[in-house]
């Protein structure tokens, strides 16, 4: 990982070696296309023989004594010994285990593109301070990357692509360096950007009730600010 200096040179201030794993020598972080993750881990769910099923959705349980029962939209899906709801952060096996806590708003959002990846980008890198609080890059395979912004939240999920698009090259302005390259995807049309609020939340108390169990971030997370979430005094002085 990097971090640069916001500003046109966009100075590199520091480099951190990730570790490796000792057997493998596998990184220990790296960026992908989530569908290459989904795809990856179905992959490996199939193959240790798990049966999938697409497009059933789970709107209720049922605890019983010996048994937990899995309602889908149209009928019961049976009976089971465990259910895992691992469904996300707005978990429907959460809500049907009665769990009324959710995620809150940090005050954060983030916008987030694929663009292409200049040769220079090696690694993850991020800018702390400049206009907005983070800005920063992944690298998702050779050519490509994940480009992020991090700034105050605003509503800006009905903007229409090119409007939004030409909202980031205007609030990423003051980064320079790579962010150049993302500037000149964004202008081609070449990307699209996507908006986020950062959410917190952890279930307060057990995560069962009976045979059903919530884990990931349908029970716990926080915002992905790698361990950056300044109180807001602090944030204003660090820009
Ligand atoms: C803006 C942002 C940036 C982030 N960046 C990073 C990062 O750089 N590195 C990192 O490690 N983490 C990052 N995170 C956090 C990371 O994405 C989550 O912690 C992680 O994805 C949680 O995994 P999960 O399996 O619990 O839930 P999810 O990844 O949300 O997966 C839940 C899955 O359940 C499916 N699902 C939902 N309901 C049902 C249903 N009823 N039936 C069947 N399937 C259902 C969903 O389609 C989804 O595929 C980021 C989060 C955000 C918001």
């Amino acid at each position: 990982m990097g971090l640069r200096a916001p500003g046109p040179e966009a100075p590199v201030i520091a480099r951190m070696k990730d570790g490796e794993h000792p057997q493998t020598g596998l990184p220990s972080a790296m960026g992908m296309p989530r569908a290459e993750l989904t795809r990856i881990l179905y992959e490996h769910a199939v193959r240790a023989g798990a049966h999938v099923k697409f497009g059933r959705r789970v709107v209720d349980l049922i605890n019983h004594e010996d048994s937990v029962e899995v309602i889908l939209e149209a009928d019961s899906a049976g009976r089971y010994d465990l259910l895992i709801g691992a469904d996300g952060i707005h978990s429907t096996v959460r809500s049907a285990m009665g769990i009324e806590s959710g995620p809150e708003r940090t005050g954060m959002g983030i916008w987030r593109a694929f663009v292409s990846r200049p040769a220079e980008v090696e690694c993850t890198e991020l800018y702390y301070g400049g206009p907005c609080y983070i800005a920063g890059y992944t690298p998702t395979g050779h050519d490509s990357m994940y480009a992020f912004l991090v700034s105050d939240a605003q509503d800006h999920f009905e903007m229409r692509p090119d409007d939004a698009a030409q909202l980031v090259i205007e609030q990423s302005r003051g980064y320079g360096g790579p962010w150049e390259q993302v500037r000149a995807d964004l202008t081609a049309g070449a990307a699209q950007v996507n908006y986020t609020w950062f959410t917190k939340h952890v279930v307060p108390g057990q995560w069962n009730r009976g045979r059903a169990v919530i884990i990931g971030d349908a029970a716990h997370s926080c915002p992905p600010t790698i361990a950056q979430e300044l109180p807001r005094a602090w944030r204003m002085r660090w820009c």
